[in-house]
């Protein structure tokens, strides 16, 4: 029995050498990814929820591995962390978000995701102010789009920082928004353009009548604040049906358009462009 456990502890010691190895390798790799253009940005459209006319897309990366395939950023943005590239992959991602937006057909908005450790180690307001004067765009094309969690380790900082981007015109998002346990009092600290309701609410629609009455509190909540609010999530026409009696502002899902590397009109914007 002994020998048993000893060697459970063994075999338990190589696979934990075995991820810590993979984990440094693929980091490795990431440190280079930018170099050896790796990265992509995908755009998935943001529609208004009256008309159905596409406002805004939001800018989401993709690793191309050489190996791998096509590298979801769940699994690389918290290793790019964790690594110390954050910054440099968030600097990227948002020159690159303005380089593709100057280029567009319509005056469309480019949202772009900024996590919580970016926001503390990289001075975002220049960096965004770089991208936008390099390619000639208004400041108010531009969307940052981040999570309450970027309060939790220096709200004070966080504070500035958005106070920061929005005497320039940038418009700031709360994302994810009812994921998390103190959604509410962030609502105080900074007063938000607009909100995006998380999309595990749209997802459990289904299940419960509780989450429509929940999503339209927060509609409601969001509204009452003076903020515009997003759905995002919404896959199916049945979806679409129950949430369009909540006065949403934006809506954002697959229904509408996956994100593409390149902008793609979808079977809903045609029809409603036949419309
Ligand atoms: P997010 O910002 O909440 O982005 C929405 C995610 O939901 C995206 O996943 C999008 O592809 C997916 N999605 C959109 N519509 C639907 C739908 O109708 N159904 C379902 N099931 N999913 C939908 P993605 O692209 O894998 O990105 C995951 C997360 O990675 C993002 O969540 C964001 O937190 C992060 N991320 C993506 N791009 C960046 C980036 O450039 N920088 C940073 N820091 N984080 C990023
Ligand atoms: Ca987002
Ligand atoms: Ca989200
Ligand atoms: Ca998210």
């Amino acid at each position: 029995v002994k020998d048993e456990g000893r060697g459970g502890l063994r075999f338990f010691e190589a696979s934990m050498n075995a991820q810590l190895h993979a984990r440094r390798q693929l980091e490795q790799e990431l440190s280079g990814a930018i170099d050896r253009d790796e990265l992509q940005l995908f755009y998935q459209p943001i529609v208004n929820a009256k008309t159905g006319e596409i406002e805004t897309f939001e800018a989401l990366i993709r690793w191309r591995h050489p190996v791998r395939g096509l590298v979801s950023p769940v699994e690389f943005i918290p290793l790019a962390e964790q690594a110390d590239l954050i910054a440099a992959i968030g600097q990227w991602v948002i020159d690159t978000a303005c380089a593709a937006a100057a280029t567009w057909p319509k005056p469309w908005r480019v949202s772009v995701n900024v996590s919580p450790s970016q926001f503390r180690q990289s001075d975002v307001p220049a960096l965004a102010a770089a991208a936008l004067a390099r390619n000639a765009l208004d400041a108010n094309r531009l969307v940052i789009e981040i999570t309450e969690s970027v309060f939790i380790q220096d709200a004070a900082n966080a504070v500035d920082v958005l106070s920061r981007l929005r005497r320039q015109g940038v418009h700031l998002a709360l994302d994810d928004f009812g994921s998390g346990y103190s959604s509410l009092s962030y609502l105080q600290r900074f007063k938000f353009d607009k909100i995006k309701i998380d999309q595990s609410f749209v997802r459990r629609l289904g299940q419960s009548s509780d989450t429509l009455t929940i999503i339209h509190a927060i509609a409601n909540l969001g509204h009452n604040l003076g903020l515009h609010v997003t759905v995002e999530g919404v896959e199916t026409a049945e979806q679409l049906a129950i949430l369009k009696e909540i006065g949403f502002d934006q809506m954002q899902g697959y229904l509408f358009g996956k994100p593409a590397p390149t902008l793609t009109v979808t079977d809903f914007e045609q029809a409603r462009l036949r419309a």
